[in-house]
């Protein structure tokens, strides 16, 4: 028997209205309507959250610092990356080839 818990959701395949608890031992199964707004474990931080529409567009819900903090950090590496493409460094490794 499982222990009464708040679960964490993964939506049953992409596109599904279908969620279920990712525990191994946990049957629960619902749909997005039924689930939305009720407490649940976030698959980012392993808090717990209250499922948004928006959260429930995910295969694995996430609360909203988890989905800001995605986008963030994507954001901040593409940053990064143009950065470090500097074009001179480009034209001597063309020289040197
Ligand atoms: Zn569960
Ligand atoms: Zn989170």
């Amino acid at each position: 028997m499982v222990q009464k818990h708040l679960h964490m959701y993964k939506q049953v395949r992409s596109g599904s209205s279908q969620f279920k608890c990712i525990d191994p031992e946990c049957t629960h199964l619902s749909t997005k309507s039924l689930i939305k707004g009720n407490l649940a474990i976030c698959n980012g931080c392993a808090k717990e959250f209250v499922l948004t529409t928006e959260a429930l567009r995910r295969v694995y819900p996430k609360c909203n610092n988890c989905i800001k903090g995605n986008t963030d950090s994507i954001e901040s590496i593409e940053e990064e990356i143009q950065k470090n493409v500097d074009t001179s460094a480009i034209e001597s490794l063309v020289k040197e080839l």
